[in-house]
């Protein structure tokens, strides 16, 4: 695969200088490629007009909850002593501009925080980055308490690029629309100081079982081996809320107690 053959197989989506997109993708998924992930970030910002990638450093930036702090339906561990605590905390790195992407998000994201210039929004856990005419439109829609806010204002489509739709943050932001998914987590913000972090997404290990409703909506294209597909947001956001109102347990595992999904379940009941 070449950046050329990438940025084909994006057209053939129908995506263009116009397009607004937030792209979940595994460059291995591809095969083999020619310039590796930076000929896909090439292909996707020669090809669309705004591309919105996540660009979170949880791994880096994120605590344990504090001892004793134990927020209802938030499925998380507390530190047992401030000890501990304070031993996180200090192995924790607060966040800056040009901290790595986390891994977990895989390799394109960091490939295109480090060779694309896409500006980034500062959200300590959660951060987003993007490229493009929309860039500061959309990443200007993000605050601390409210680290969806990027996709809500994205006027375009979601992008998966080898991944399914346990990927897809858009349906997260459905489900917190409704009231479900909306987690306390902690992050160190400076030497010795931390904060609370509030509509932190849960578990999406299910999302997959959104594919059938979304089918009548998805544009579908074999790029190397990579199943690329683009949906409307709006398509997302709309079916994953009709999914909801009609099971609050929609798209959620019910058999797991360990699993963030029944914390999530509890609070759309409650809501
Ligand atoms: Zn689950």
């Amino acid at each position: 695969m070449t950046r050329n053959d990438i940025a084909d197989g994006l057209r053939q989506l129908g995506l263009d200088r116009t397009s607004e997109v937030i792209v979940h993708s595994s460059l291995s998924s591809f095969g083999y490629v020619d310039g590796g992930a930076e000929a896909v970030c090439a292909a996707l910002t020669e090809v669309c007009g705004t591309v919105l990638m996540p660009a979170g450093s949880w791994d880096l930036t994120g605590t344990p909850a504090p001892p004793g702090l134990v927020r209802p339906r938030n499925a998380f561990w507390n530190a047992e002593t401030w000890p501990e605590f304070d031993e996180k905390l200090s192995q924790a790195t607060s966040f800056r501009p040009d901290l790595p992407v986390d891994k977990w998000l895989g390799t394109i994201p960091e490939t295109f925080r480090r060779t694309c210039s896409p500006a980034r929004t500062g959200h300590p856990l959660f951060s987003y980055q993007a490229a493009g005419p929309a860039a500061e439109r959309i990443l200007g829609a993000q605050r601390p308490d409210w680290p969806l806010g990027p996709i809500e204002a994205l006027d375009g489509d979601v992008l998966l690029i080898g991944v399914s739709h346990t990927s897809n943050t858009t349906i997260h932001l459905a489900e917190q629309h409704l009231g479900r998914s909306r987690f306390y987590r902690y992050a160190k913000s400076a030497d010795g100081l931390w904060v609370e972090y509030l509509n932190i997404p849960g578990d999406s290990h299910l999302f997959d079982d959104i594919e059938p409703a979304l089918r009548p909506y998805t544009k579908e294209v074999q790029i190397g081996q990579a199943r690329v597909r683009r949906i409307p947001k709006q398509a997302v956001l709309s079916t994953t809320c009709q999914l909801i109102e009609a099971d609050p347990a929609a798209l959620l595992c019910t058999d797991d107690p360990s699993c963030r999904c029944a914390a999530a379940l509890e609070q759309r009941l409650l809501s």
